[in-house]
């Protein structure tokens, strides 16, 4: 009684952030899922490097800071997550990938959120052997794609990203899934784990 879920009919969680170390494959799984659920997809990534494409004020900034794997400072990130997630588009829901990346940033978010009455539904990490990550990034060829830069990107993660993984998970909203299997396999774990399995 006064379940949403009945056949056919999976209510759509619509807040939801992927986590998980570089090349795991979060963008790809991302963006699909996002699709799906009729949402924007947010690419804390893909927005900086269209601002170093564009050469704006923005992107003239971070492109060093990128191009040797190290990460944007969070009142800078916090600028452009608040602006993004203010848009009209994000109002009904959105699926950030790249942010948060630190506990700064998770602080940032949690505050957006509540001045707009909302939570998170999920967190989905997506994760994989170093070895996988590092082997699939070596065949990628985007610019901070080098070795050094990729191992950076590592580190960095394993410092100031990872953490989040346990804060996340003792809100009870951490959903862990393997990486290191095929698109289709993650995409069907993905779907599982957030109750919006394709009919
Ligand atoms: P990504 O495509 O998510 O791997 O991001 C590419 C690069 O953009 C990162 O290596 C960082 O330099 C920068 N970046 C993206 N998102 C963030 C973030 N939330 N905080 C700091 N730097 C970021």
């Amino acid at each position: 009684m006064g379940s949403s879920r009945r056949a056919g009919f999976v209510a759509a969680a619509k807040r939801i952030v992927f986590l998980g170390p570089p090349n795991s494959g979060k963008g790809t799984q991302a963006a699909g899922l996002a699709e799906e659920l009729a949402i924007p997809a947010i690419s804390t990534g893909d927005m900086l490097r269209q601002s170093v494409a564009e050469g704006s004020a923005l992107g003239r900034r971070v492109e060093g800071v990128m191009a040797r794997g190290e990460l944007v400072d969070d009142d800078l990130m916090a600028d452009v997550v608040r602006q993004r997630l203010a848009k009209p588009d994000a109002q009904k829901g959105f699926l950030l990938d790249g942010y948060p990346r630190t506990q700064a940033q998770a602080a940032t978010l949690n505050g957006i959120l509540e001045e707009t009455g909302s939570v998170l539904d999920h967190t989905v990490l997506i994760d994989a052997p170093e070895d996988v990550l590092v082997a699939r990034a070596l065949g990628r060829g985007r610019v901070d794609d080098q070795e050094d830069v990729v191992r950076e990107r590592l580190r960095l993660y394993r410092e100031k990203t990872e953490p989040l993984n346990t804060y996340y998970d003792s809100q009870g909203l951490l959903r862990r899934i393997d990486g290191d299997q095929g698109v289709d396999e993650v995409a069907a774990a993905i779907r599982a784990a957030v109750g919006a399995a394709a009919e």
